[in-house]
């Protein structure tokens, strides 16, 4: 890394895990480049600056948007890079919760909810014929839900 000593702007941000306070460490996870808790592991999904990634493996489209429960609540946790108060909202197809920054920064994700959702998609696996692996079509969800028309989505539903 190179250090600028009098530059305080281009010092690397070191986020702060919401639920427990610790340093996040980059990490992979689902071939996506996430902050990730070692201590709780869950892990923090920044704001992707791409748009539109969401035609890239699935249309979720309008089941997406149906799914989504329209009521967004403020947790106690804070987003690690603006301090506001994370909105919870579910998301009800696969009964998963998350967080999300109203200043659009990302949104979290704790460790059983993530896992949960692979084990609710493996059992969605076996029953389609569809053969995808299940971390691909994780990957692009999350990917998806790192995108600039997600958050927009996410706007116009819990915004004010
Ligand atoms: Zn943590
Ligand atoms: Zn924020």
């Amino acid at each position: 890394m190179i250090v600028h000593p009098d530059r305080e702007d281009v010092k690397e941000v070191q986020v702060k895990c919401p639920r427990c306070g610790v340093d996040l460490q980059p990490t992979e996870r689902h071939k996506l480049k996430v902050s990730y808790c070692q201590s709780c592991k869950g892990m923090w999904l920044e704001h992707d600056e791409l748009e539109q990634l969401e035609d890239e493996v699935f249309d979720f489209g309008d089941r997406w948007k149906g799914t989504l429960v329209p009521r967004a609540t403020p947790t106690n946790a804070k987003c690690p890079e603006c301090a506001a108060s994370l909105q919870r909202f579910r998301y009800r197809f696969y009964d998963l919760e998350m967080e999300f920054c109203p200043n659009q920064h990302g949104y979290w994700l704790d460790d059983h909810e993530d896992t949960r959702v692979l084990e609710l998609m493996k059992q969605e696996e076996a029953d389609l014929e569809r053969k995808l692996l299940v971390e691909d079509k994780w990957s692009a969800m999350l990917r998806h839900m790192h995108s600039r028309s997600f958050f927009s989505r996410l706007k116009d539903l819990f915004g004010p």
